[in-house]
């Protein structure tokens, strides 16, 4: 039986510090047990992606946890993707229907440290250099290896709560005890980070409140915002063919790649040869499992879960959804294994939802930001979110700025898509729609939208 009220989080990640905030305001006795040092004594070691795009969905779960502000004292707002047309031309598309609706770059690292603080000062234990090493769940016991002399430490739980990411050593242990259905689908492009520093002025040397994107069709870079006044360039590329990572090794064909298809980008990047050798090539995959937890003894959440490709920018937003729900279902539950089958039986849907439509997204932002019916489907979208706000949210809307289940943002979406395409068919401007026609078909098809709870 697990001890009333008290939970071990495996993983002091975005993810693991902020469910550890969440239940510790609630009164749980909460013990973290993380891989690494504490961030906060010998500075941030992320690895991967430096700053990361916040949504609405991952600020609500901030605002629960008290975090928003601090958060957002440090956050760049980005209206809209900039456009890099290969001729050097630039084009900003909104995301929403004004400066309400935008989304925010913040740092990796002083988020992550942010989070440990409000945790520990919720009352949540805090163990650093304790990385998972095996479970035993017959007996309740489960081991933690300290890097630094390779020791081991016996920890007895109740359950465990698996928020250790992509590469989740508690799923590997669960998986040895029952079958979660694990499957991980390789995107077959691989991504690597560059830097753009503050400009001769030290400030922005681009546009500041934008997420920029350079679309190629089979590939693309994005830049995202940082608070120091710097960028952090993706450029994202296949594994295979040409250009691809097979053919852009080193730091003098990622130059030639940069001066033929990214050339406007080229002198904004001082040090691209040694970024390009020097920073390590990021894997993409989606991560799904048919099962989340075992009885009441271990369920996983963000990445650990369901991990996700990053084009929709909402991997971390959909583990901080998480986190929120799995404290409420905690609380609603005083059967733990019956909180953890409410959890996975809510979640999944919404998981695999925007798992889909993250992968959709790439083939978007690459390929299709730039084309011409997509440009007329989107100013005929927004007309329509203007004519019909109650019913006609456009889905990126629906995912980034509301919290309505990522299930049904992707259900209605595509329903909007089929309408987009069907009304703007034969047409090259939306002077010629037949407005009449076209209103009656969005309110015979797109029932009123609920407001979010
Ligand atoms: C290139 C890229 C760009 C992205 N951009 C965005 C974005 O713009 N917006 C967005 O919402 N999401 C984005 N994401 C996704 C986001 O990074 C993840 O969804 C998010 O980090 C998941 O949080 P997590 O806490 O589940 O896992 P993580 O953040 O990976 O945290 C896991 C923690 O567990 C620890 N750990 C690992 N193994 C063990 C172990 N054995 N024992 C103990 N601790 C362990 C790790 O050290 C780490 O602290 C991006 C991802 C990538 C790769």
């Amino acid at each position: 039986m697990a001890e009333p009220r008290h939970i071990t989080i495996v993983g002091a990640g975005l993810a693991g510090a902020l469910l550890a905030t969440l239940l510790a305001q609630r009164g749980w006795s909460v013990d973290v047990y993380e891989k690494r040092g504490d961030p906060r004594v010998q500075g941030y070691a992320g690895g991967r992606s430096i700053n990361l795009a916040l949504a609405e969905r991952g600020r609500h779960a901030l605002r629960m946890a008290g975090g928003d502000d601090e958060v957002m004292a440090h956050a760049v707002m980005m209206r809209g993707r900039m456009v890099h047309f290969l001729d050097g031309r630039t084009d900003l598309q909104r995301y929403g229907k004004d400066d309400s609706e935008v989304i925010w770059s913040v740092h990796r690292g002083e988020l992550n440290l942010s989070l440990l603080d409000i945790a520990e000062k919720a009352g949540a234990r805090l163990h650093f250099h304790r990385g998972l090493a095996s479970v035993d769940f017959g007996h309740h016991n489960a081991v933690f290896r300290d890097d630094r002399d390779g020791s081991l430490h016996d920890v007895a739980f109740g359950s465990l709560v698996g928020a250790d990411g992509a590469g989740s050593a508690l799923r590997a242990a669960m998986m040895r005890e029952r079958d979660l259905g694990e499957r991980t689908e390789f995107l077959g492009h691989s991504y690597k980070e560059l830097e753009i520093p503050p400009g001769t002025d030290g400030g922005f040397s681009i546009e500041a409140n934008a997420l920029h994107i350079w679309p190629r069709g089979r590939y693309m870079c994005i830049a995202l915002p940082n608070d120091e006044q710097t960028f952090t360039v993706t450029l994202f590329l296949p594994n295979e063919g040409d250009p691809s990572f097979a053919t852009v090794t080193n730091g003098a064909q990622a130059r030639a790649l940069f001066e033929r298809d990214f050339a406007d980008a080229v002198p904004l990047i001082p040090d691209l040869e040694r970024d390009f050798e020097q920073n390590p090539t990021g894997l993409l995959a989606t991560l799904y499992l048919d099962t989340w937890h075992i009885d009441d003894r271990a369920v996983l959440l963000g990445d650990a879960a369901h991990a996700m490709v990053p084009f929709h920018g909402q991997g971390m937003n959909c583990a901080f959804e998480d986190c929120v729900a799995l404290a409420d279902q905690l609380e609603r539950h005083a059967d733990r294994a019956a909180a953890f089958a409410a959890f996975q039986q809510d979640r999944l849907p919404n998981a695999r939802a925007i798992q889909q439509m993250a992968l959709e997204n790439y083939l978007e932002m690459r390929d299709r930001v730039d084309d011409d019916d997509y440009l007329l489907q989107r100013a005929l979208e927004r007309e329509l979110a203007q004519r019909h706000p109650d019913r006609f949210v456009p889905r990126y809307a629906m995912v980034t700025f509301r919290r309505l289940p990522y299930a049904t943002a992707f259900e209605r979406g595509q329903l909007q898509r089929r309408l987009l395409v069907e009304l703007t068919r034969g047409h090259v401007s939306l002077d010629t729609l037949d407005w009449d026609a076209v209103d009656a078909a969005v309110r015979e098809q797109l029932p009123p939208l609920e407001a979010d709870a």
